[in-house]
């Protein structure tokens, strides 16, 4: 099978089996990203795809689920997208739902029409790094669209009913900035089919731009209880129904949970952290936490 990257996949998708349909990144500009940099964005063939759909009960047996490979496996045309799909169900019968990683813009190109007609075929839960709501920040970043536009998409996937799953990216904004990150990164949320929000921590990785900016004292980290904090006010905030997960090696505490029903426990919970684990404590948690990355 091709895997240009290797395999990439969030935590929750172990079982899953997995099929690239595209390589690389569309975007490949984000200030603090260093994924994906071996591989020129490119959509794979059909005649690839089917051979490797082919081999996928070699490899991972009878998958429920296939996560599509790529950094933005969405990116790839509506025709190939309902073509993988087909071959899928065709050769790979087990399959009843079909992820990936997607850009808030690989939806950009696809009208709400063809968003339904892939939900008919089995696709759901594409997990998109939305990041933030905060215009300021979605620039400095270099993101590649604002609050609008990703706000726009969400509205058309929402219409579609194709629930999603959306992140939110504790400390992007810097020292500083979290609180604004946070009301606006739920705002943009409200209303959105988002079936699961999961949250991870900027982690600074040498060799981005965005670490470069930070030697030259140019962006300055959020501190770690600045961090927590911004995120209480992003809970705080949300007025979704959906699972709030923290899973991620960046994060100081493992959750999941039911909002709203859980909500204020969460907030707790943070609070409780906060309380008990110093500032410096978690630095050292996160120094080591960044030797995986
Ligand atoms: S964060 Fe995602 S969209 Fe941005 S450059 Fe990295 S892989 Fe591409």
């Amino acid at each position: 099978m091709h895997f240009t990257s290797g395999i990439n996949r969030p935590p929750f998708e172990a079982n899953s089996g997995y099929l690239q349909v595209t390589s690389g990144c569309s975007h490949a500009s984000c200030a603090f990203c260093s994924y994906y940099k071996d591989a020129r964005f490119q959509q794979s063939s059909l005649e690839e795809i089917k051979e490797d759909v082919l081999e996928i009960p070699r490899y991972f047996g009878a998958p429920e689920r296939i996560f599509l490979q790529g950094a933005d496996a969405f990116a790839a045309d509506y025709d190939v997208l309902m073509q993988t799909a087909e071959l899928i169900h065709t050769y790979v019968p087990s399959v009843k739902s079909i992820g990936g990683y997607a850009r808030i813009d690989n939806f950009c190109q696809k009208s709400v029409e063809q968003i339904r007609d892939l939900v008919k075929v089995g696709y759901s839960n594409p997990y998109i790094g939305v990041e933030s709501g905060d215009d300021a920040i979605l620039k400095m970043m270099h993101k590649g669209y604002d609050a609008a536009l990703a706000r726009a998409q969400m509205e058309k996937l929402t219409e579609a009913s194709m629930p999603f799953i959306a992140n939110f990216l504790n400390g992007l904004g810097g020292a500083g900035n979290g609180l604004s990150h946070a009301q606006k990164t739920a705002e943009i949320y409200e209303g959105m089919n988002i079936s699961m929000i999961e949250v991870s921590s900027l982690t600074l990785i040498p060799k981005t731009s965005l670490y470069r900016r930070m030697q030259k004292g140019a962006f300055v980290e959020a501190g770690e209880h600045e961090r927590l904090q911004e995120m209480q006010v992003f809970i705080r905030c949300l007025t979704n129904e959906t699972i709030f997960l923290s899973d991620h090696a960046s994060v100081p505490f493992k959750v999941r949970v039911k909002l709203p029903e859980q909500k204020q426990e969460l907030i707790n919970g943070i609070q409780s952290v906060i309380d008990h684990v110093s500032e410096e404590q978690l630095r050292m948690r996160r120094k080591t936490a960044e030797m995986y990355f």
